[in-house]
């Protein structure tokens, strides 16, 4: 229900329910004051009425006494009493009749009078017309009339509404006749209406005095005297013939002539019309009344919802249109109440919400702007997670998304699939040697070959520094795979063109092939990785087939990568020495530490095995303090036990000299071992060195600076350029025993070891011969005048008290 609606049945209730309650109340009242008064009324008037009547019987009872005293009356009685009877021949009779009429026509002929003689034998009567006997009118016997007696007339047919009044005619003592009285009611006047509307009876509910047509219908009598016993108001509430309710009144007349336990009942209705008029027009009235006030208030009610609902549509017709999306909407109620606050209130907050609204469409602009930027950043994220930066090739983790995604949708229909994992030879030289850039570019330049190799169907990704990984999603026989393989080996046939620079590279491919070298992309990836290790291992610049074998091996280094990171505790590692001799004197002026393993679980293992497991594993670095302490501790004690000054040549690998704890090993061993620093000699390999130039020469001239020798091993086997050994202060260089095995029977090799010799010779390098094994070679190299020597000529590597004894033997000679 709309509150306009709500609002005006709220106050036409409100204004008309206590009115209808008032009405109610006021009839409710008003009847009931009516019923006191016409019953109070009703009452009265029976009371007075039947107290006129009581007094009209009185005084027709005096008038009848008094006739029947008249000596005319006696005289005719006795005379028929006597048995003269003469009838109208009485000298008493015209006397007697004239009498009787003059008292009948005083009555104005409502009462008329007749004698009888006491055997109720009619005598004479005021009437003209002839009258019939006592038994004609009257049930009870003649003679049981001693004194004045009221009866009801039994004769209705002559006289309706009548009653009798008898009474005896004494003559001295007896009773000589009866006079009757037959009064009409019309004689009562106004005590009896003629209108019907009262009524006497005797208490046992016979009629006494009734009009013709009464209105009091038998119930009414019934009524009244059941109440005439107990009811003191003498009034009650009747209905008349025509069942219209009415207020009766009645009033008890006791004891009249000669009928003292007869009781008599004066009943009368009296008229009521005016009250009735009231009681019917009152309702109409109040009714009226009501419907006026209703419409009044319903007029005023709604006025009344106009003025308090129009704002409130008014409000509620902006908030819709607010809500259709017109923000300007604005409210112009303009009254000084709350509903005009409110107008102001709202306008007030539309104005925050159009300026709001208009903040957030810029914001939302801005937003979507932002959006679009972001999509932008997005993709350029993506090209970022996905893609390599420098190669523009997919990077490790978008290689395994799609490789896995290919390997899932495949599921049971997955084909020939095949890994090549793709590592380039010696790159790091290249960074070294050219810098980075060089490096970048090289990178590049194998990139766009890669790329230009594989199908659209493959994936090629770069997933390392110097490594790439090919997913082959199809492929017909393993040959077809090898054909692949030695193209991409040949990529690096001719050397690339960095900016003017050739760089020479090579690399190493490892094959791992779907299903029979693993089920999964990861296994695969391994497997590939363990074959291409395989064929680095076995000299690079070649391609592998995974195959068990190689796993054996892979599965070894890493079992070996875990023993000797426990060797030094278990004290499975120990240090074999070889001894140098001088090529001119014979003396031994040195000797070279050399590592060795006896694993408890695997036995011995060799160091051209264990230790690029070491240095891969970072193992060397512990290894490799380990030995310096050793044997610099072994060479202070040879030379405390007086064997003299000897020179003890440690090997460090290229992670040991990465090492930012190096220099401080270095420096601590004199304090360590007690041996000074300038016994020690260093050993790197030409690999080594080039292996971050820079730092390295930084970190000889600091160990040099310490009293610390550096020799440079396996000359000849790398780079073997005399261009840097200007550049690097090495006291030693140790010629590889690939040379020194060729000397004797290769003329070009002893010409190079010659040259090397000599060009050590001439910048203040001595120069150590390594694998000398025979007499020839030492014969060669003593023409060479090279100055040590080292082989199994002279002592393959010792333990330490082999050493001893050795040393011990020399000395005796
Ligand atoms: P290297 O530094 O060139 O060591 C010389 C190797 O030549 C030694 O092999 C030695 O036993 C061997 N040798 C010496 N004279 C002859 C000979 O007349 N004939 C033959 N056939 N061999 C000879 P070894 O001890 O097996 O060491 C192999 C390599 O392991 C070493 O080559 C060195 O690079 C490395 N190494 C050994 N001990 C250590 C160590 O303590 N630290 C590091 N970083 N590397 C070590
Ligand atoms: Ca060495
Ligand atoms: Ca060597």
């Amino acid at each position: 229900m709309s509150i306009k609606r709500s609002l005006r049945l709220s106050i036409i209730l409100l204004s008309s329910l206590p009115i209808i309650f008032m009405t109610v109340l006021t009839y409710a009242m008003s009847y009931s004051k009516y019923l006191q008064m016409a019953k109070s009324s009703a009452s009265t008037i029976a009371y007075d009425y039947s107290r006129g009547f009581e007094e009209q019987i009185k005084f027709q009872t005096a008038e009848i006494e008094s006739l029947a005293t008249s000596s005319v009356l006696q005289n005719i009685a006795l005379e028929n009493f006597n048995g003269i009877a003469s009838g109208d021949a009485s000298p008493y009779y015209s006397q007697a009749k004239e009498l009787l009429k003059t008292t009948s026509s005083h009555m104005s002929h409502n009462v008329s009078y007749h004698l009888y003689d006491i055997n109720g034998y009619f005598i004479i009567s005021s009437d003209d017309d002839g009258h019939g006997d006592w038994n004609e009118y009257m049930t009870i016997p003649v003679d049981s009339i001693t004194s004045t007696t009221l009866l009801k007339s039994t004769n209705i047919n002559k006289c309706t509404g009548c009653i009798e009044l008898v009474t005896p005619i004494m003559v001295k003592g007896t009773v000589v006749g009866l006079l009757r009285a037959t009064i009409r009611s019309e004689y009562f006047g106004a005590f009896v209406p003629a209108d019907g509307s009262a009524i006497i009876v005797s208490s046992d509910g016979e009629f006494l005095i009734m009009q013709q047509d009464t209105k009091i219908s038998p119930d009414i009598v019934s009524d009244a005297l059941d109440l005439s016993d107990s009811d003191q108001d003498n009034s009650y509430i009747c209905e008349n013939e025509h069942s219209i309710k009415g207020i009766c009144g009645y009033s008890r007349i006791d004891g009249l002539t000669g009928n003292d336990e007869n009781t008599w009942l004066y009943i009368i209705q009296p008229d009521s019309s005016e009250y009735q008029k009231v009681l019917t027009t009152l309702p109409f009235t109040f009714i009226i009344t009501l419907v006026i006030i209703l419409i009044i208030s319903a007029y005023i009610s709604n006025l009344l919802a106009h003025k308090y609902t129009a704002p409130i549509l008014a409000l509620k017709d902006n908030m819709t249109e607010a809500a259709n999306g017109n923000l300007n909407v604005a409210c112009d109620i303009h009254s000084n109440d709350e509903f005009g606050e409110l107008s102001d209130k709202f306008n007030t907050m539309m104005n925050i919400i159009s300026t709001n609204y208009t903040e957030i469409e810029e914001a939302k602009k801005t937003l979507e702007a932002n959006e679009i930027e972001l999509k932008k950043s997005y993709s350029h994220i993506e090209q970022l997670a996905y893609h390599d930066g420098l190669t523009g090739l997919y990077n490790r983790v978008a290689f395994m998304k799609y490789a896995f995604e290919i390997f899932q949708n495949d599921g049971p229909n997955l084909g020939k699939h095949a890994i090549f994992f793709i590592d380039l030879d010696n790159f790091k030289n290249v960074n070294d040697t050219l810098g980075h850039d060089y490096g970048d570019l090289l990178l590049q330049q194998i990139s766009n070959s890669l790329s230009s190799m594989v199908d659209d169907t493959d994936i090629l990704a770069r997933t390392g520094g110097d490594e790439f990984l090919i997913l082959k999603t199809t492929f017909t026989t393993k040959e077809s795979l090898s054909k692949f393989a030695s193209h991409l080996i040949d990529i690096a046939n001719e050397p690339f063109n960095l900016n003017g620079e050739k760089a020479h590279i090579s690399m190493s491919v490892g094959i791992a092939m779907f299903p029979k070298d693993g089920l999964t992309i990861n296994e695969l990836i391994k497997n590939a990785d363990i074959a291409m290790y395989n064929a680095k291992t076995s000299g690079k610049n070649a391609y592998r087939f995974f195959n068990s074998y190689m796993e054996d091996d892979f599965n070894r280094k890493n079992d070996l990568a875990d023993i000797l990171s426990t060797v030094i505790e278990k004290n499975e590692v120990y240090l074999m020495y070889q001894p140098q001799v001088s090529v001119t004197t014979g003396k031994v002026t040195g000797y070279e530490a050399l590592m060795r393993i006896e694993s408890e679980i695997v036995g011995y293992i060799p160091p051209t095995e264990f230790i690029p497991i070491a240095e891969d594993s970072g193992v060397i670095n512990q290894l490799g303090e380990w030995a310096l302490y050793e044997a610099c501790s072994f060479n202070h004690s040879l030379m405390q036990s007086g064997f003299g000054d000897l020179k003890v040549s440690v090997n460090v690998s290229t992670t040991q000299l990465q090492d930012d704890k190096f220099i401080d090993i270095i420096k601590s061993i004199p304090e360590k071992t007690g041996m000074d620093l300038k016994y020690l000699e260093i050993e790197i390999t030409e690999s080594v060195l080039m292996n971050s130039f820079e730092h390295n020469l930084e970190l000889i001239n600091d160990m040099k600076k310490l009293g610390v020798s550096i020799a440079l091993d396996d000359f000849g086997t790398g780079y073997s350029s005399f261009n840097y050994l200007t550049q690097i202060p090495i006291d030693t260089l140790k010629i590889d025993k690939s040379f020194i095995d060729g000397i004797c029977n290769n003329e070009k090799d002893k010409c190079i070891a010659d040259s090397i010799i000599n060009l050590a010779h001439k910048m203040n390098i001595s120069v150590v011969a390594e694998g000398v094994e025979d007499k020839e070679q030492l014969t060669i190299l003593q023409e060479q005048f090279c100055d040590t020597l080292q082989g199994y000529l002279f002592s393959k590597p010792l333990k330490s008290t082999k050493l001893i004894d050795l040393l011990v033997d020399l000395k005796k000679r």
